[in-house]
């Protein structure tokens, strides 16, 4: 069979550019392993590609644009004479559907979050010369019987999808119109899937999901997170355990007893807050109030007294005053976080906050959170700084740009430096942290 005057056993060449989260980067692996079939390889270079992928996101305007730039400059390489299929998933194609050969008159594939799995196809039908769009929304047994399976690719460290999507509707996000209502992934796959990770050597498991502590509640017969995790740990050659993202409300005692439970459970918890202030809290539909997600903190504390929490916090949310922003500082303080992801509001169409009035300008916004920047890197450098001198395990993840270094990540997720011999990759090695920056550390192997 002939493609396009190509071997299905000659390689063409595939460029995906990730945009958002995790789930992304994610679905990014799996559009490379299910376009293998289809004899494409990835490549670093869109200019020697058949084949261009934006995945992309949309949950603030800013992500968005940078969408659309990207495919402005990509305009140029559909010029040539070379024959170049562009296509653009996730997000933005979930929710724009054929409206985007509108604004994008050169695309030839649109294919949305709950679409993935249509990929070869839909590729197939671009070959052909087709244009293809598809954005429909699949219910959640449909979508149970559609989570991606593990494609043996190489790697020490690896993501798990475990549910998708979300049920919580916060009055700024766009994710559960994007990304559809949550649905969990059957533990008995999850499982198989992860054993057979650790027999290929993968030693470290990031368990994905929009809320992962809703993992199960609403599938009968299936365990809770705490329950998964459980299992989880229990299979050999699998050192480390990681998970994101949690929503607050949803932290269960049950979750909070596997930090002091579970050796494998890295001590690293990323807790978005998103406001210190109740008021906008309850603006913002989180189900929590300061209090309750301190209290969430010291138990996790107490469960694991070196645990790193990181988070998220939106700033310039409307109707936001000085007084809530400085309530906002003030738990960061508590907290103490690791390290934080700070974004201004950004207004999304279809949610509720978009329609709020909004009395802050650009400047005031775009001040608040140089102030709160400036506060999360002290608190960051102190962070790192309180590791000096103790002895921390690092899983060796490859070669540091610094020549002769390599480099690792805590159990707390912070990346530190030191010289060793790379064929330590791989391995988890005790490392003397002698120095500390805002981003990182410098060790010294033991
Ligand atoms: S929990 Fe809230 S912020 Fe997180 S994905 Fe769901 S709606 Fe969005």
């Amino acid at each position: 069979m002939v493609l396009e005057g190509l071997s299905v056993n000659s390689a063409k060449k595939l460029y995906i550019e990730t945009f958002g989260c995790q789930m992304n980067v994610n679905d990014s692996e799996t559009m490379v392993s299910l376009l293998k079939e289809l004899a494409y390889e990835p490549t670093d270079s869109p200019s020697s590609a058949d084949l261009i992928i934006l995945n992309t996101c949309c949950i603030r305007a800013k992500a968005e644009q940078k969408v659309y730039s990207e495919l402005g400059r990509l305009k140029d390489l559909k010029r040539g004479g070379r024959r170049v299929i562009l296509g653009v998933g996730g997000c933005i194609a979930q929710q724009m559907g054929d409206r985007l050969f509108k604004r994008v008159p050169y695309l030839d594939l649109v294919f949305g979050t709950h679409s993935l799995h249509l990929l070869p196809e839909m590729v197939r039908a671009a070959e052909r010369g087709e244009r293809v769009s598809r954005n429909d929304f699949l219910d959640s047994e449909t979508r149970r019987d559609l989570f991606p399976r593990w494609d043996a690719q190489s790697g020490i460290s690896r993501f798990v999808t475990v549910m998708q999507g979300c049920d919580n509707f916060c009055s700024y996000c766009i994710v559960p119109y994007v990304r559809g209502r949550e649905v969990s992934r059957r533990s008995a796959e999850i499982l198989r899937d992860i054993r057979e990770m650790a027999e290929a050597g993968v030693r470290e498991v990031t368990l994905l999901g929009q809320n992962v502590n809703s993992y199960g509640l609403k599938s009968p017969g299936e365990p809770d997170f705490a329950g998964l995790l459980r299992s989880v740990a229990e299979i050999d050659g699998i050192e480390r355990i990681r998970f994101t993202t949690s929503h607050p409300k949803d932290m269960s005692s049950s979750l909070i007893d596997c930090f002091s439970d579970l050796e494998k459970l890295c001590g690293h918890i990323h807790l978005p807050a998103q406001s210190g202030s109740d008021r906008i809290l309850e603006r913002m539909n989180r189900g929590y109030t300061r209090r309750e997600y301190l209290e969430k903190i010291a138990a996790l504390k107490q469960a694991r007294p070196d645990i790193a929490v990181t988070g998220d916090m939106i700033v310039g949310f409307p109707g936001e005053t000085e007084d809530d922003f400085s309530q906002t500082l003030s738990l960061m303080e508590e907290v103490g976080y690791a390290d934080l992801f700070s974004f201004v509001f950004s207004a999304r169409r279809e949610t509720a906050a978009a329609k709020y009035p909004d009395g802050l300008t650009r400047r005031e916004k775009e001040e608040r959170l140089s102030r709160l920047q400036k506060c999360q890197d002290r608190l960051s450098l102190a962070r790192n700084e309180s590791l000096v001198g103790t002895c921390q395990e690092v899983l060796v993840e490859g070669e540091s740009r610094r020549s002769g270094q390599i480099f690792g990540r805590t159990g707390g997720n912070r990346i530190v430096n030191f010289a060793a011999d790379p064929a330590l990759m791989g391995r988890i090695v005790s490392v003397r942290i002698v120095r500390a920056f805002r981003n990182s550390l410098l060790g010294e192997l033991l």
